[in-house]
């Protein structure tokens, strides 16, 4: 199934180009008070959602596909896990070039020595909600990489149980500056996860390290590949992570982006695809600009 979220915080069931809206699904999730859990809760209870959406989907109301604006799958994950390079021609392609390792030493180690690291989940937003750059005088790439959603809390898995503790799919795009600082600042700005375009439960996608992926950027192919090549495919990546921090319903784990990152500007328009997932249009635009407040005064009472 495609379960996806969009407008208002509705919950929706995507077939072929409509979208069924079976937000009523959601009443099935416990009332809670402070403090809240910090998994995600619609993931937490995804069996009791998706039962209760199949119940709801035959009389819903079916809306265009086309006509919706998608929202992360996913609204509150713990966290977000991302492989640093973890495409070994993506590895020599950062090597090779100085803009895109600035003379960083972890830059340009592969995931062996680097690990995994976590993004800010403020910066997460779904396709509809475009990708506003932040640092407009910095290069700004984009990174297309098969994502997974943690269905089942995970707490040193073996190889042979991994794919067990996943809920399902989607495509990621884990946007980056480029730059000396470290990955989870550089990478964390509001709006630089994009998940979607809905969560592909796991029972559609029988072996996730076999899955084209790619990226257009106006039209244009940026980045092409297949998840064979992985460095870590996504059953180690689920042995590594969970041997250092207990992962929980709704974490999302970025698998990492194979070689052909390139700059996006504002008003470009990203293409990006993951076969037996779908495919989702994304828009560039410019960050605001913070508001100038001209009665600013610094301590000594100067304009700032
Ligand atoms: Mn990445």
């Amino acid at each position: 199934m495609r379960l996806c979220r969009f407008g208002d915080n509705r919950l929706g069931l995507v077939e072929d180009a409509v979208v069924r809206d079976v937000t009523g699904a959601l009443d099935v999730l416990p009332g809670y008070r402070y403090p809240l859990p910090t998994s995600d809760q619609l993931v937490t209870h995804l069996d009791a959602v998706l039962r209760r959406a199949r119940e709801l989907a035959p009389d819903a109301p079916a809306l265009p596909l086309d006509q919706v604006t998608l929202l992360s799958p996913v609204a509150n994950p713990g966290k977000i896990v991302a492989a640093p390079v973890n495409y070994q021609k993506h590895l020599e392609e950062v090597r090779g070039d100085s803009r895109l390792h600035h003379n960083n030493p972890s830059h340009t180690a592969a995931i062996h020595t680097m690990g995994v690291f976590l993004k800010a989940t403020s910066s997460l937003v779904g396709p509809g909600q475009g990708i506003a750059v932040c640092k407009p005088d910095r290069r700004t790439d984009h990174e297309v990489e098969l994502a997974f959603v943690i269905g089942k809390t995970a707490r040193h898995v073996r190889r042979e149980d991994a794919l067990d503790h996943i809920a399902g799919y989607a495509i990621g795009l884990d946007i980056t500056i480029r730059g000396p600082e470290d990955r989870s600042l550089r990478k964390s700005p509001d709006t630089y996860t994009v998940l979607g375009p809905w969560l592909v439960t796991a029972d559609e996608i029988a072996d996730p390290d076999v899955l084209d992926l790619e990226i257009t950027v106006n039209g244009e192919q940026r980045q092409k590949s297949n998840t064979r090549y992985l460095i870590k495919d996504v059953r180690e990546l689920i042995v590594f992570a969970s041997s250092f921090y207990t992962l929980h319903p709704g974490d999302v784990v970025l698998t990492g982006t194979p070689e052909g990152v390139s700059p996006i500007v504002p008003g470009d328009e990203v293409v990006a695809t993951i076969q037996s997932v779908g495919s989702m249009r994304v828009s560039v635009r410019a960050a605001e600009e913070p508001a100038v407040d001209a009665s600013a005064q610094n301590a000594v009472g100067e304009p700032v």
